[in-house]
């Protein structure tokens, strides 16, 4: 018999390789535009065609290419970012591979003209399916521009595959804003059919952030920061309450690249357990920095996803982080957050050394002293989010206190989480009630309003979620025992739940037929008739799907806390009021409701000075 294997052509073999780089019109865009960022460009403009079926050009102001560089660029393997297979553990340019220009010249009619600075003549290049056409010295600007046309012109199976032109110009938006916001410093436009859809001016990862998503986030977005030896992480994550129904804003980047990952997404998750309305996912942009050498871009063709050495001690690293800030998110508005106006992300280059991060703390540095200017701060000193936590609450009502009252007039006692609790014996005239609805206290940066429904729905939700794990319910008897008629499937419900509801202090048996009998409510709930806490219970906990994440005791334990919790139109007395402040402050999750709603929002005081001027 004959041999039958033969070597394919290079020009097949190209093709071939193309598809797993080039999926579609949006791999493009990523593999030109990380070029220009490799190629150290601070200014990239992407225009596109019909999605990129027609037209995608990219245009950089990088270091351009020398004649015989801009040739071989085209040929696979060639690149002049790694030497050896060494330099493979230690990747700090986006690009390695050296198959991206290879794999888009054998699928289409590329173009490129470049030039570096110290030259009169750059160079052009037409190539077409692997071909180069021709190759001829040309007057252009510095840096490199590409423009890719027709592209899959001689795949025609993969052109076919293509999706709409609304659906491949998303993924090109995608692609585009994963590096936009990986590179802050960098300037970018985009272009679709001649209209402008980015111009992103250079700027710092907040500016970036609200640049590309819109003003609305710039309040939303609360500040992460984490230093240790093995991982640096910086960025912000959303407030609760902007938590989408949908995920898109979910970044993270690691070096200044965007990866994915459904673990380190978890961490997050986590961290924002319990504080996020039903089946909404909160907004993160985070970016990790961590030596080279510690992670591994190399498993997937496409670079996404990425080992890390140490995951699982960067994954409580994230969680802790994500947690902290949402913890100190609203507590302290008086502290410096506001003013911080989002941070520059250092550039990586193989050069650039790894230091092992240190926290600087300014030890001077007070931010509760009094007529202090801001701008006093030295720019470099940075306190970490730790520090500002602790100081949480007795300085808020401290400034406020010195300038009214006897400073013996009030104490403070810590408690275990490390949240401060008032005491005081006469602070009647602290509380305001408003609309049977606010309580409203001074604290140092302005007034305080507390929404009293929600904030009791916290400290019951809390309260009860102990009781599960530790056992230890206060049930108060009610006076008679209570028998409640209700229908077939209620009455079920309610039998089915009951282990799980006298865990929480609510006592119910069944009374045979469709009813129930009542012996003993929660301590604490509000005084509402067995019957109302009854139906609302019910209400809550069937409104909403049974999603089998959060668990069916949890779930319970939030409707039970909304069911039980005083209404909006409750009238309290001062008493009330303190022990409800004293109560939610004690809790680990004060400013969010079980079902992710605000408790706690502060009016400042120049905001109200404003008003008067
Ligand atoms: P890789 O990025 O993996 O090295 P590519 O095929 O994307 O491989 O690019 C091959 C080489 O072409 C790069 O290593 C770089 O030297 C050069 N190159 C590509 N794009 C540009 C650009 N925009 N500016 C300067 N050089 C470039
Ligand atoms: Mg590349």
């Amino acid at each position: 018999m004959s041999d039958i294997i033969q070597l394919l052509p290079d020009s097949v073999a190209n093709q071939i390789a193309a598809g797993e780089v080039i999926q579609r019109p949006a791999s493009v865009v990523k593999e030109l535009a990380e070029n220009a960022i490799d190629a150290r460009a601070d200014s990239i403009t992407v225009n596109i065609k019909d999605a990129g079926k027609t037209l995608i050009q990219i245009i950089d102001n990088g270091i351009g290419m020398s004649d015989t560089d801009a040739r071989l660029s085209f040929e696979r393997h060639s690149t002049s970012k790694i030497k050896t297979a060494d330099d493979l553990f230690d990747i700090s340019t986006m690009g390695f591979r050296g198959e991206a220009l290879a794999s888009i010249a054998a699928i289409a009619h590329v173009n490129v003209k470049t030039r570096q600075e110290d030259v009169e003549l750059g160079t052009e290049i037409d190539i077409e399916g692997s071909k180069v056409i021709t190759q001829e010295p040309t007057s252009c600007a510095k840096g490199t521009t590409f423009s890719v046309k027709n592209l899959f012109y001689n795949v025609p199976a993969r052109r076919k595959f293509l999706k709409s032109n609304t659906t491949e110009f998303g993924h090109i938006m995608t692609e585009f804003q994963r590096i936009a916001l990986a590179n802050p410093e960098v300037e970018f436009k985009l272009y679709h059919n001649n209209s402008e859809i980015y111009i992103l001016p250079k700027g710092n990862v907040r500016q970036r952030i609200v640049a590309i998503f819109g003003k609305r986030i710039n309040p939303n977005l609360i500040k992460v920061e984490s230093k240790t030896s093995i991982i640096t992480i910086q960025g912000f994550i959303g407030k609760p309450e902007y938590a989408r129904k949908k995920s898109g804003e979910q970044f993270f980047f690691i070096n200044k690249r965007f990866m994915r990952s459904a673990y380190f997404n978890k961490a997050i998750l986590k961290a924002y357990e319990q504080i996020l309305p039903p089946e909404t996912v909160p907004s993160y942009f985070l970016y990790f920095t961590a030596d080279p050498s510690s992670i591994d871009v190399n498993i997937h063709p496409t670079k996404t996803e990425i080992k890390f050495e140490d995951q699982q001690a960067i994954w409580q690293i994230l969680h802790s982080a994500t947690k902290q800030s949402l913890g100190s998110n609203n507590i302290v508005p008086s502290l410096d957050f506001d003013q911080e106006q989002g941070f520059d992300i250092p550039v990586l280059s193989k050069d650039t050394e790894i230091k092992k991060p240190k926290i600087d703390i300014d030890p001077t540095f007070n931010p509760f002293e009094q007529n202090r200017p801001a701008t006093s701060r030295p720019k470099s000193s940075k306190i970490s989010l730790e520090k500002e936590n602790l100081a949480n609450w007795d300085q808020l009502y401290q400034g406020f206190e010195k300038e009214n009252r006897p400073s013996d007039d009030f104490s403070f006692i810590s408690n275990e989480n490390k949240q401060q609790t008032l005491i005081d014996s006469d602070l009647s005239e602290k509380y305001f009630h408003f609309k049977n609805r606010f309580i409203l206290t001074p604290v140092k940066s302005g007034l305080m309003v507390i929404d009293q429904k929600r904030a009791h729905e916290r400290i019951l939700f809390e309260r009860f979620l102990n009781s599960l794990s530790s056992q230890a319910v206060v049930t108060q008897k009610t006076l008679y025992p209570k028998t409640i008629e209700l229908d077939a499937k209620d009455h079920a419900l309610l039998l089915d739940l009951k282990d799980d509801l006298k865990n929480l202090g609510f006592d119910i048996d069944d009374f045979g037929g469709n009813a129930i009998v009542v012996n003993g409510m929660p301590a604490d709930s509000s005084n509402q008739e067995p019957e109302q806490i009854i139906d609302k219970f019910l209400n809550e906990f069937l409104s909403g799907e049974v999603d089998s994440k959060s668990d069916a005791k949890e779930k319970v334990a939030r409707s039970l806390a909304k069911a039980s919790a005083i209404s909006s139109n409750q009238r309290l007395s001062s008493e009330e009021m303190r022990e409800m402040v004293d109560m939610l402050f004690a809790c680990q999750n004060p400013n969010y409701s079980p079902f992710g709603k605000l408790i706690v929002s502060i009016i400042k005081t120049d905001e109200l000075e404003k008003r008067f001027n």
